[in-house]
């Protein structure tokens, strides 16, 4: 790459030091390559003019040509601003100028021909326009319609010193100007004609300046789909690299662990189960370490998946350890493989915070000598005191809910490094696990066992709680158990737990003692009396429980067939899924009742609505990508996204992604070390992007 867009971004000619400290400050741009790489957001149409009679609320930015009939000062102090009336002969428009009015005063007047441009808002009754461009319609404006005009993102302190869109035109002219001439394609010659992209320079060419809509099109493509190769092959590499340095234990054969266990199961492995099996058997018997996610909705049997793993280590003598982010979870998940293990005499304990010293010691004796082979838990078993005499396999169940080191430390745990299995019912799109578990393979058990019936889910809003209540009476005297739900975003927010006292309250006023038992459970209780109550309602004994989001992972209760979501439009679409989740899980019918105000914005009424309508994980996780974008995607951040793209959209962009993998598998297939001739640039190009870089610590987890 040449040096010149390594150049700080003052020294281009109308920048200076002022503002280009503004520039990095706002919008992180040091340097030229910086500028050149930072892509107008979205594009406005100046191929023509509109009229002011088309307007309607749905015109977004629009170019009118017409003249200013009259200019109005209203308003005092403050308030004062600038009306203008302007017409084109088929109707009028106010332009609103609020500020810089000395200036707009002494710029515009009545009876010349004036472009305007700019996103028409209704006030009273009528059309405006608030501060939008105004031109005189001379030759050289009227010249410029025809194209395409590229919107960079701006900020209000970008906005106030003179950075305007006007100015980031100037200074992409400049820095095209400048560099383009310089600059070296980044895509070997074989990608770019197999692909059929346009150069590097057409492309940074008309991203910023489109001739036409079709060439637009063509940079977009181009642009894109480097992105999106760049990452994968990243990321392949990366996998690549993995593999060759981490040898795994290998699993050889299948005992009577596993035997046993698997005879002794009440009821057939679905198909799916049966799948993933036989690929972490693959795994463990490959002499690689196993890195494998295994995605499945709520209710699909994972647990069972997890323990069977299990076996084939105890099989072959080594031990296994299943993290859960909860104490609950951990609890939970003690106890149902607790019960899997009976028939075959595995040996088992539970390590938690909560555990006493004295045990805690035994335990840690038992790992350290073999005699325990399984040990659930939380973080606890990552304590620097927990040696394993031969941990060979490490479950890790909900993976976001730890962070990237600790999962780190599983490595200095035992003499081997271990197979890891991450577990996630959050159903991850495909096209994001790609990107964040690039370098993990990934099963997914895409079947629930048979006879789980759809969990009828409505919406009501505050009117019905009469409803909701007689609805809940009627359930408890059927004999069922019900989940009522608060949103808990933060563990610290006050206001949440008020919601919550206040919700137990109201609760336990329309459901009053003894009749009625209420069991509550949230993130600030002590944890004996936490798991007081939750046992209370996982016994039967407790009719409702109140809670926080804390149940949202994991905690099975067949006989719960109602799940109660108070506030349910504060819940993302995952969320809510995984809470729904939480019933269905016996014979009887089951319902999941989102109670929301009545007003909703309109992205949450098409949440809700959407939950309404599916109960399909995988369909509901696309929609909160779409909806919500990867950024806020659950458990992204943590997940180690540690890269930004500029132009490539993970949930818009997905053919491309594909293709770019395809692309990277293909070629690291050929050249695994991407040492021929015609990778070198490859090479360069991850080095320059310094995606090596970021995926480094990722790559130190799985
Ligand atoms: P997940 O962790 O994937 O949400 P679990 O492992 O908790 O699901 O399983 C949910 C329930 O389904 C458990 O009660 C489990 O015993 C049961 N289960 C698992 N596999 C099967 C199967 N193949 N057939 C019937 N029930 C199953
Ligand atoms: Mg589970």
């Amino acid at each position: 790459m040449p040096q010149i867009l390594e150049s700080d971004i003052k020294y281009l000619p109308g920048v200076g030091p002022k503002r280009a400290e503004l520039l990095n400050k706002e919008l992180g741009i040091s340097t030229f390559r910086d500028l050149l790489y930072t892509f107008p957001f979205r594009y406005i149409d100046r191929s023509r003019f509109y009229s002011v009679r088309e307007i309607d609320s749905s015109s977004a930015y629009i170019q009118l040509r017409g003249r200013i009939t009259r200019i109005d000062k209203t308003g005092k102090g403050r308030s004062v601003r600038l009306v203008a009336r302007f017409t084109d002969g088929t109707g009028s428009i106010d332009l609103v100028f609020f500020k810089g009015l000395k200036w707009m005063e002494e710029k515009l007047q009545v009876g010349p021909e004036y472009i305007v441009f700019g996103k028409p808002s209704v006030f009273g009754q009528s059309w405006n326009l608030v501060h939008p461009e105004v031109d005189p319609a001379t030759e050289e404006k009227l010249s410029q319609v025809g194209v395409m005009m590229g919107v960079y993102s701006s900020t209000e302190k970008l906005h106030n010193a003179g950075i305007t869109n006007k100015f980031f035109e100037k200074m992409m002219a400049t820095l095209l100007d400048r560099v383009l001439g310089t600059l070296e394609e980044t895509l070997p010659a074989y990608i770019l004609e197999q692909k059929h992209l346009v150069p590097l320079t057409f492309a940074l060419q008309h991203i910023h300046f489109p001739a036409s809509v079709q060439d637009l099109g063509r940079a977009q493509r181009r642009l894109k789909f480097e992105e999106l190769f760049y990452l994968q092959l990243s990321l392949l590499r990366q996998k690549n690299i993995r593999m060759r340095a981490d040898s795994g234990v290998v699993f050889r054969r299948i005992g009577d662990y596993f035997n046993k266990t698997y005879e002794a199961l009440p009821f057939p492995l679905t198909g799916a189960q049966k799948r993933v099996l036989k690929e972490i058997r693959g795994d463990v018997a490959s002499g690689k370490q196993m890195n494998r996610l295994l995605q499945g909705d709520v209710g699909s049997g994972k647990t069972l998946v997890a323990v069977l793993a299990a076996m084939m280590a105890l099989d072959n003598g080594y031990q296994a350890c299943v993290m859960a982010p909860t104490e609950v979870l951990a609890n939970q998940h003690y106890h149902s493989i607790q019960k899997f293990l009976a028939p075959s005499g595995a040996r088992i304990a539970l390590l938690t915070g909560n555990t006493r010293q004295k045990e805690r010691d035994e335990i840690h004796r038992g790992l350290l000598d073999g005699t325990l082979q399984i040990i659930v838990g939380t973080h606890a078993l990552i304590k620097d005191t927990v040696q394993f005499k031969s941990l060979a396999l490490a479950v890790i169940d909900e993976q976001h809910r730890f962070g990237v080191e600790q999962r780190s430390r599983l490595w200095s745990k035992s003499a081997v490094a271990p197979h890891v299995l991450v577990m996630t019912a959050t159903p991850i799109p495909r096209t994001l696990a790609m990107t964040l578990y690039g370098d993990l393979d990934v099963s997914v058990l895409d079947e629930l066992p048979p006879g789980r019936k759809p969990v009828e889910t409505v919406h009501w809003t505050e009117n019905r709680r009469g409803d909701l209540y007689n609805f809940m009476r009627q359930q408890i005297a059927l004999g069922r158990q019900i989940f009522v739900v608060y949103p808990l975003i933060k563990e610290s927010e006050k206001m949440d737990y008020k919601n919550l006292e206040e919700g137990y309250m109201h609760i336990t006023e329309a459901f009053p003692a003894p009749q009625y038992v209420t069991a509550v459970v949230h993130g600030q209780q002590k944890a004996e009396n936490k798991a007081y109550d939750m046992e209370l309602f996982a016994k039967g004994r407790a009719h409702i429980l109140v809670a926080t989001s804390v149940i949202e992972v994991g905690v099975d209760v067949p006989n719960a067939s109602v799940m109660v979501i108070e506030s349910a439009e504060r819940f993302g679409l995952s969320q809510l899924h995984q809470l729904r989740g939480r019933v269905g899980r016996g014979a009887e019918k089951s319902y999941c009742i989102l109670m929301t105000g009545y007003k909703l914005s309109t992205e949450s009424r098409q949440r809700i609505e959407l939950m309404c309508a599916t109960s399909d994980g995988f369909e509901l996780a696309e929609a909160d990508l779409r909806m919500r974008g990867p950024g806020d995607f659950e458990g992204t951040r943590q997940s180690g996204l540690a890269f930004d793209l500029h132009i490539a959209d993970l949930a818009k962009d997905s053919p491309a992604l594909v293709e770019a993998r395809e692309l990277g598998e293909r070629i690291l297939a050929a050249d695994p070390l991407l040492e021929h001739v015609e990778n070198r640039l490859l090479v360069e190009q991850l080095r320059t992007l310094r995606l090596d870089d970021s995926f480094k610590d990722y790559s130190k987890i799985s």
